[in-house]
Order: structure tokens, then C-alpha cells, then sequence
């Protein structure tokens, strides 16, 4: 059986902004951060400058405990590059605190993954400086 596992070191990663770099230094260090307004709580889905809900600039880093469960997914048994190991199982996961991020489900077989299945975040490197976050059934 073809079980999930984490990307080699290789494949090509994120180039982070200054508005998304604190996010990809939390996962270099094994936390997911996660952007909140600071006026009206609405959580940004991806690093911004500006919260979509009220124009507010100020907002603030949180760290997720990591838990949630599976939303969403897809297995891939055709790697668009090369450098791509398969299977793998891009997924949408609903974190606990309430938002949803794209990863990708390791640590079971494909045909294990089922809608909310719980799971939990864990960091695996990418690259020398990006770790990347993926999820595991917990
Ligand atoms: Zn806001």
C-alpha cells in the first residue's frame, strides 16, 4: 500500500514576502501562526497587511495549537514536476481555531482519509530555510 509522506527536500517552495515571512519562521521553528485583526477578530485566510473584513491595519500573529480536522482533498498519483513524490494528498484542513489552510495529509494510506478526520500539524523542511506544514490523523 502507497502510504503519505512529507515532500523531499527540493521540491520548489514558497518565496516568503515581508508580510508572509513570520508565518514561514514559525514553521521553521515548529509553530503555525495565524494572522487576527486586532479590531474586529476576523482571522486572515493568508498573510496580509490589511484585514479584508474592516480595512484595519493592525494586525497581530497567533499560534495555532495545531489540531483540526479534514475539510477537503485530493490524492495525486501524477506529479505535475518531477521532484514530486506520489502519492500525495493536498488537503483542506479546518484548524480548531476556527480557519481553514491549504496542506497535505501524511502518515496514513489514501484510502484512510475520510471527512473530518482529526488531525494534527507537524513541520517538514523543504528546503534550508522552509519547512513546510502538513497534517497527520491523530
Ligand atoms: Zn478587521
Amino acid at each position: 500500500m502507497a502510504v503519505l509522506e512529507p515532500q523531499p527536500v527540493g521540491i520548489p517552495v514558497p518565496n516568503p514576502s515581508p508580510a508572509s515571512k513570520p508565518y514561514w519562521d514559525g514553521c521553521a521553528r515548529g509553530e503555525l501562526l495565524y494572522q487576527r485583526c486586532d479590531a474586529c477578530a476576523t482571522i486572515a485566510l493568508r498573510p496580509a497587511t490589511i484585514c479584508g473584513n474592516c480595512l484595519s491595519r493592525s494586525l497581530s500573529w497567533a499560534r495555532s495549537a495545531g489540531r483540526g480536522s479534514l475539510y477537503s482533498w485530493t490524492v495525486v498519483w501524477r506529479p505535475q514536476r518531477p521532484a514530486f513524490n506520489v502519492p500525495y494528498a493536498p488537503a483542506i484542513v479546518t484548524l480548531d481555531e476556527g480557519f481553514r489552510m491549504m496542506s497535505a495529509v501524511v502518515g496514513c494510506e489514501p484510502e484512510d482519509l475520510a471527512a473530518d478526520l482529526p488531525l494534527a500539524v507537524e513541520f517538514h523542511p523543504a528546503s534550508d530555510e522552509i519547512a513546510l506544514p502538513y497534517f497527520r490523523p491523530c
